[in-house]
């Protein structure tokens, strides 16, 4: 059984103990309260600039687009105002060599490209409306504004922001690599491309996906107080949370909103622990790490999220091939194999190259409980082309996969942990009848399964958080959160505007947008239903 004993061996490698959760939340709340003090901390702690949350009841028809670290979304979402909303998006997957073009141009060329065929495809009327108009009426500003989308612009990679629809890049992560977009603004970027394509769309808000979690998870989760955190956990990991203006003592510029005495702040908690001073490292981790583009950054992202914990199998399970007494996806321990074939890996497998195992067949892994392994074993062979996979192969795979998937989620717990005690509230006797309300999104915690039910298992054994403290942390996927999200902040920005020249047009404007708005409506009908998210 040296495969059995093997695999169990690398899986207690990947042990994180109730008192390692504990040493993490500490040195999290620690590293957190740095980041709040001065700049250049490993916990980065921006403010956003976005003081309140939303209660439901906001309405109107935004344009939405999102760009994680593996798809592009588009969207438009109609905010109904009673805590539903209609979405209707499209998906593309980021074209690889993209993520390391040569200029920033290519890549939101790209973008503005699919925003043209979302318009085209979901709300012709209003574009064509807008084409026609163009080549008949000279307006001042070149287009009129009211009929102009508002588009909230989620980009989830770390951002020094300077206004609602103003950022520039600090750098790249999960994968990304264009130096030249480093230190630009991303919203002109695609504004600039938008206006090339002549596309009806205003770039108004530049939001994090964890803001727009956080917004989204407020607007539709039932109860008296909004969400206090706004996690993702997909191709990277970060969140966003509600921090008291009195406790951020490092100087922050730009104009904010100080009635609510709160400022939502993006934690840029992949870099959590960048010292490695708790974080666990193992020798993959290490190796992981060296490999990357960013070594030495995003130390907790690397063990936390789906980017990587596929890549972080994938080294493991090389090792372990190399081994020559243990017999894994090899002939020799297929004495138990019930199919006829020999067990061999094709040489196209993609098992020996970097990022070449996804993280989904972790979930896979850790959903098939049937004693034979028939759906890993299948998946096995069509995503990696390892054929036959024998029973213990797949055992084997499924024990370290398992470990490496419950690290993540109780890292995950530090986190979030960590997050809820500095808001204090759990301690708060104003809020003490209300459940602690926290909006998650991304592939990983949606369909990775049990990963929310080992979150909550370590947060029981969290001294400050314990069996009473877990029970009232309620957390709920924020579903669609980034378009949702995007388009709340959008919307606060469109009312931040100053108003431009337009009486000449309003007669005529408010007709179109009305013609515009019912149609849109109807097409969103078709395609989707409301959204009340609650969960
Ligand atoms: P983004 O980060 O671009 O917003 P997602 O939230 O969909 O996108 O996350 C994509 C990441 O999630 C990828 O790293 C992928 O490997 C991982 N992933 C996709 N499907 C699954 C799944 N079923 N289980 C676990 N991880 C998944
Ligand atoms: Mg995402």
């Amino acid at each position: 059984m040296a495969l059995e004993a093997e695999a169990k061996a690398i899986s207690a490698k990947f042990d994180y103990t109730d008192e390692d959760v504990n040493k993490g939340v500490r040195e999290f709340l620690r590293q957190m309260n740095e980041g709040l003090e001065k700049d250049g901390a490993s916990l980065s702690q921006i403010p956003t600039y976005v003081t309140a949350v939303p209660n439901g009841t906001e309405k109107g028809l935004y344009m939405a687009v999102d760009l994680g670290g593996t798809n592009f979304r588009v969207c438009s979402i109609n905010l109904n105002g009673d805590s539903t909303f209609h979405l209707t998006y499209t998906k593309v997957a980021i074209p690889k060599e993209l993520m390391v073009a040569k200029t920033a141009e290519e890549l939101f060329a790209f973008l503005a490209q699919q925003i043209e065929v979302f318009l085209r495809t979901h709300h012709e009327e209003q574009f064509e409306k807008h084409l026609r108009r163009r080549m008949t009426i000279s307006s001042p500003l070149g287009f009129v504004d009211e009929d102009v989308f508002r588009l909230g612009f989620t980009f989830s990679f770390p951002i020094q922001q300077l206004g609602i629809n103003k950022g520039t890049l600090i750098r790249w992560t999960k994968g990304f690599d264009i130096p030249d977009a480093i230190g630009k603004d991303v919203c002109a970027l695609l504004q600039k491309e938008i206006d090339k394509l002549h596309l009806p769309v205003k770039v108004a808000a530049l939001v994090n996906d964890t803001v727009g979690t956080l917004m989204a998870r407020s607007y539709t989760s039932p109860g008296k107080t909004g969400a206090v955190l706004g996690a993702i956990f997909g191709t990277g990991t970060n969140g966003a949370y509600i921090e008291k203006l009195s406790n951020i003592k490092k100087p922050m510029q730009g104009e904010y909103d100080q009635s609510t005495g709160d400022m939502v702040v993006n934690t840029e908690w992949g870099s959590f622990d960048n010292q490695l001073n708790v974080l666990p490292n193992t020798p993959w981790d290490v190796e992981l790490d060296k490999q990357s583009i960013n070594p030495g950054i995003q130390m907790y992202e690397k063990r936390v999220s789906g980017m990587f914990l596929g890549e972080l199998l994938r080294l493991v399970v090389v090792e372990l091939l190399k081994k020559p007494h243990v017999s894994f996806f090899k002939d020799e321990s297929s004495d138990s194999n019930d199919w006829k074939s020999t067990t061999n890996i094709a040489s196209d497998s993609t098992l020996y190259t970097q990022w070449g195992l996804d993280t989904a067949i972790m979930s896979v892994a850790a959903a098939d409980n049937t004693p034979e392994l028939v759906t890993l074993r299948q998946e096995l062979e069509s995503t990696l082309h390892v054929y036959a996979p024998s029973l213990e192969d797949a055992q084997a795979f499924k024990a370290i996969a398992g470990a490496i998937g419950r690290r993540a989620a109780r890292l995950a717990a530090v986190a979030i942990a960590a997050i809820v005690l500095q808001t204090g509230s759990l301690t708060n006797p104003e809020t003490a009848d209300e459940p602690v309300d926290i909006g998650v999104d991304g592939s990983l915690v949606e369909y990775y399964p049990y990963f929310r039910d080992m979150i909550y298992e370590a947060l029981r054994a969290i001294e400050s958080v314990g069996e009473e403290g877990a029970k009232r942390i309620r957390i709920g996927i924020a579903k669609d959160g980034s378009g949702v999200g995007a388009a709340l902040i959008a919307l606060v920005a469109a009312g931040m505007e100053k108003a431009e020249p337009k009486e000449y047009f309003a007669d005529y404007i408010g007709q179109l947008r009305r013609n515009a708005r019912e149609h849109a409506l109807g097409s969103l009908a078709e395609e989707g239903d409301d959204v009340a998210a609650r969960d």
